[in-house]
């Protein structure tokens, strides 16, 4: 379905005057939320102040699991929703979501009989759900699994599997899978205030933040999704509202494959300061995060401390063969958790576990907290608090089967990876990509040696994805930002005359966009911070 953002936001205007539920933010809970709404039947329209993910939901260690850390923190059943979770996403977006391999090394005498107990018990909770069965590995065969592992001390391992994904694609997804079942999700508009009817929340005022005009959508019931800013938009509604949220910040550098070559991840569970650390495969790239910091700070682009990129760097050199120097970190990435700090008086405090869900006086629903993973499962709370807060007809949540947006019946286990198709994450619309190939000469070609995106997909993403800028093709729709800052600030002005032409955009849009583009890459470059 071609999407036009002009389209869309007159068609929220005029055709419905009242929704059902408006959700306010476009990261994984907000999405999942309408989805989990349209597909019931409500009425439903999504707001996102920005681009749909360019929050947290693009910044994560892209991961779909239980949480091997909730584990040894005893939350049973936490680790078993999320792992009930983790099978349904696999089985609804299985070209976004593969089996991994994981291997923990174990250096320390009792590391591998522990960790090898804790993996059955995960292997147990996924029940039907579960990814393979974990076991134990002896030296040989850890260094077989992960060659370049630092052989010093080391006593063997176990490998167990998880989910990877790559979440902004499922992000865009999401949204796709909103305009397919007739809901409708923007970008760039912004909710500045809401609309009341006897101290009761009617609907929201919001900014256009493209062409800078300001709109009324009203409805039955807000959902507020809105991540770290969560606290912002409860002031909107009540200026006197407890601060609920404390950000903390987590930072991934992300190097070339060489530093840990195979198709194993390496999971520590424990570093010497208590911290869990991953190094992943994905996109032909190697991930390596994460940290925990707490910010007072909230911001859209939020940057990595010095001393986090240190950590990074010299504990990748303590489990790995040779240490990464700064000038082998093809980008670096951040992201802020929302964490919930107390129960706020003046509220009911409706569902208390991995997620939150708060509903005020006005009538404003919060959802805030989980993961990823538990996306759905989160909606689905948030939906039946909505529907009761706004007195809608009771409608049973449809999501636990639903196909998601791009979904194909491609075994879980077939192999077939971004490796070897570059459109493998597009799904069922891979087709559609190949067939922009054909428009142009040159179209089927990678524009830059060291990253796979093509014109086609740019030219995709402006039809069918409603990216509107570079940054909108470059960090979220392909994920050109995260695997090399460097290449992607190269492609810029390339990716700017694409856009352009399709959308019959002016030169100077085209410089302005470039300028913009370097400013917010500057995050991403490891340069920018020594
Ligand atoms: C470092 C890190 C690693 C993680 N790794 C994993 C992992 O591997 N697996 C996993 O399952 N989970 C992981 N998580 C957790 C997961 O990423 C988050 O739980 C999830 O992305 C939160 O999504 P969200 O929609 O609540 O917030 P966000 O993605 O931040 O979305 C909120 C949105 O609201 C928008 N917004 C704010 N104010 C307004 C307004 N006034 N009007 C309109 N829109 C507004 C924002 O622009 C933003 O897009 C990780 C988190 C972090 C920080």
């Amino acid at each position: 379905m071609v999407l036009n953002r002009n389209t869309l936001v007159e068609s929220a205007r005029q055709e419905s005057p009242e929704w059902d539920i408006i959700v306010i933010g476009g990261g994984a809970t907000g999405l999942g939320t309408a989805l989990d709404s349209v597909t019931r039947g409500y009425r439903t329209l999504l707001l996102e102040q920005s681009d749909f993910a360019k929050g947290t939901s693009s910044r994560s260690t892209k991961l779909v699991h239980g949480g091997v850390r909730y584990l040894r923190q005893g939350n049973i059943s936490l680790v078993r929703e999320a792992l009930k979770e983790r099978g349904l996403l696999i089985q609804n977006a299985p070209h976004l979501v593969r089996r991994q391999a994981f291997i923990i090394p174990g250096y320390k005498w009792w590391e591998k009989p522990f960790y090898s107990l804790g993996m059955k018990i995960y292997d147990r909770m996924a029940g039907k759900l579960g990814f393979g069965a974990s076991g134990t590995l002896d030296t040989h065969q850890a260094l077989k699994e992960i060659p370049s592992l630092n052989p010093e001390n080391l006593r063997g391992g176990v490998c167990y599997f998880d989910g990877q994904f790559d979440d902004s694609r499922l992000a865009i997804d999401l949204m796709k899978s909103i305009h397919d079942h007739g809901g409708i999700a923007i970008n760039y508009l912004k909710v500045t205030g809401f609309l009341k009817e006897n101290g009761l929340i009617r609907g929201v005022t919001a900014l256009d933040q493209i062409s800078g005009e300001s709109r009324q959508f009203r409805c039955k019931a807000v959902v507020n999704a809105t991540g770290v800013f969560t606290d912002s938009v409860r002031e909107l509604d009540d200026r006197e509202s407890r601060a609920m949220i404390r950000a903390s910040q987590g930072v991934h550098i992300v190097l070339d494959r060489s530093f840990m070559p195979g198709d194993n991840a390496l999971m520590i569970p424990k570093t010497d300061d208590g911290r869990v650390l991953f190094a992943i495969p994905w996109h032909n790239r190697l991930i390596v995060g994460t940290t925990d910091t707490l910010v007072d700070s909230i911001d859209l682009e939020p940057r990595a401390l010095a001393e986090e990129l240190e950590y990074l760097l010299s504990h990748t050199g303590r489990y790995l063969a040779s240490r990464p120097e700064p000038d082998d970190v093809k980008s670096v990435f951040t992201g802020l958790r929302p964490l919930v700090r107390s129960d706020d008086d003046k509220s009911t405090k409706k569902i208390s576990r991995d997620h939150t869900i708060l509903i005020d006086q006005s009538g404003l629903v919060t959802v805030t907290g989980g993961k990823w993973t538990t996306y759905r499962k989160m909606a689905e709370d948030t939906v039946d608090t909505a529907a009761e807060v706004g007195e809608l007809p009771p409608r049973p949540s449809v999501t636990r089967d639903l196909k998601i947006h791009g979904s194909h019946e491609t075994p879980v286990d077939s192999g077939e990876s971004i490796d070897e198709n570059p459109y493998y994450l597009y799904g069922s619309d891979a087709p559609k990509v190949r067939q922009i190939e054909q428009e142009q000469p040159g179209w089927d070609k990678p524009i830059h040696p060291s990253l796979e995106i093509r014109p086609a997909e740019i030219i995709w993403a402006v039809r069918y994805e409603l990216a509107c800028c570079i940054e909108d093709v470059l960090s979220r729709r392909t994920r050109a930002l995260l695997l090399d800052a460097k290449a992607s600030v190269e492609i810029a002005a390339k990716t700017a005359t694409l856009i352009a032409e399709e959308r019959k955009f002016s030169v100077e849009w085209i410089d302005q966009q470039v300028s913009d583009f370097k400013k917010i890459a500057a995050n991403y470059r490891i340069d920018s911070y020594m």
